[in-house]
């Protein structure tokens, strides 16, 4: 990542640590909210920055999983009349 290499210099292992911790976390965020928003194609700044990539790719997987299980009648029925497991998705 072009931000991180010209920070390494400036900062202590922790906070390059907890930097990229963030940077990944926002990125899955990102890919959540633009899968939500019918975004299939990653940002443009994205590109050649595998780990954003990859985190944005993980992000729109974990919506369209969420979604899904969302419409699933498997993950509705109430625990109370269920075993607390989907077939699908368990
Ligand atoms: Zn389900």
């Amino acid at each position: 990542m072009a931000l991180y290499r010209v920070l390494a210099p400036l900062k202590t292992v922790e906070e390059l640590d907890e930097m990229l911790q963030d940077v990944d976390h926002n990125a899955q965020a990102l890919g959540m909210s633009d899968f939500a928003d019918g975004h299939v194609d990653p940002p443009g700044m994205f590109a050649d920055e595998v780990l954003l990539l990859e985190a944005w790719s993980a992000g729109q997987r974990l919506q369209a999983e969420l979604e899904e299980m969302q419409a699933c009648p498997g993950c509705q029925i109430p625990a109370y009349d269920w075993n607390g497991v989907c077939a699908v998705h368990g």
